[in-house]
């Protein structure tokens, strides 16, 4: 993101918590660290966490345990309604029948960029102040390397301050991170490029990625060549959120909403946090409140 537009407050909540209650997140940070601890918040590591095989096995492992038959995967022209109280809810399913689910509880988790088309019964001028959100735009690149011979990548990796000018927002080092991520000796990197820094990257072919990416990552990790054995680009439109100065209006409205439509929830990356330990928690309140 872009530090000028992000807001301490709603983008990195704790820091902003630690400055109101000790006057200073570094002072804050040093305090925190000799007050008593609950048992919760024992058990907190703080280490990096992965999930093993990926984690698509932890939604295949909630798939499995809340019963396959909760869940209608594949569907199209999703179209809830709001009457009398309830929520009518019609869609085709992947053999193209027509199905109308009627309910008492409407969560929604995707972006806040779907929420248009998704959530027809709000009045457009209330939902375009959730709608308006803006999200950045990311490519992700992989590198792998049966024998790399450049810098001993041990660590987390970087990411790079924009007064150095590149072309990379940074580097994660995934063999070194995570476990079985490589074959035996190999070494993996994962690159992003683009972000509100550099929004044209986004608009870049393969090829003109692929040349961005060899200048840059040779001039950094100094491999003796540039012969990885594994490429790979993804695109991700809308990948990151930006918490930046509308986001109490956008937070007082999503309130707003829920009160004013009872059951609707309205859940996502819009509000609560945008890594993967926020999404989880939050996956774990709107859970509780579904049931609520
Ligand atoms: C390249 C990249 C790297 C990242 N790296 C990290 C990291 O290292 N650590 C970290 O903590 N976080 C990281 N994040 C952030 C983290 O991955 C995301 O915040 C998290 O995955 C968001 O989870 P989510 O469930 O809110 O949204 P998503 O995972 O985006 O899920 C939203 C779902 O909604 C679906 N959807 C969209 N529109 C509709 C519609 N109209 N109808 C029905 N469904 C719809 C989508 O298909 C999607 O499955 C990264 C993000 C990106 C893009």
């Amino acid at each position: 993101g872009d530090p000028a537009e992000l807001i301490t407050r709603y983008a990195l909540p704790k820091l902003y918590k630690l400055e109101q209650e000790y006057g200073s997140f570094i002072t804050g940070t040093i305090k925190k660290g000799f007050k008593k601890k609950t048992s919760d918040e024992l058990k907190v590591t703080r280490k990096v966490f992965s999930v093993k095989g990926g984690l698509s096995s932890l939604t295949e492992a909630l798939y499995k345990l809340s019963g396959k038959d909760s869940f209608i995967l594949g569907v199209s022209d999703l179209k809830p309604e709001y009457k009398e109280g309830k929520f009518h809810i019609s869609f085709s399913n992947s053999q193209n029948e027509n199905i109308t689910i009627i309910a008492n509880k409407l969560i929604t988790t995707s972006g806040a960029f779907s929420l248009d088309t998704l959530l027809t019964f709000i009045d457009n001028e209330s939902l375009s102040k959730i709608t308006n959100l803006k999200y950045a735009n990311v490519v992700e690149v992989i590198l792998g390397f049966k024998n790399w011979n450049g810098m001993n990548p041990d660590g987390f990796g970087g990411l790079i301050p924009s007064i150095e000018k590149r072309d990379l927002l940074g580097v994660l080092f995934m063999s070194s991170l995570f476990a079985n991520r490589t074959p035996e000796n190999g070494t993996l990197f994962t690159l992003f490029l683009g972000g509100m820094r550099k929004p044209e990257m986004y608009n870049k072919s393969e090829n003109e990625i692929k040349a961005i990416v060899e200048k840059e990552f040779v001039s950094l990790m100094k491999p003796s060549e540039f012969e990885p054995e594994l490429f790979k680009i993804n695109y991700h439109k809308n990948a990151i959120p930006q918490y930046g100065i509308d986001s109490g209006e956008r937070f007082d409205m999503v309130d707003k909403l829920e009160n004013q439509y009872k059951g609707l929830i309205i859940g996502g990356n819009l509000k609560g946090g945008i890594g993967m330990a926020d999404r989880i928690k939050q996956g774990k309140e709107l859970a509780v409140r579904a049931c609520g």
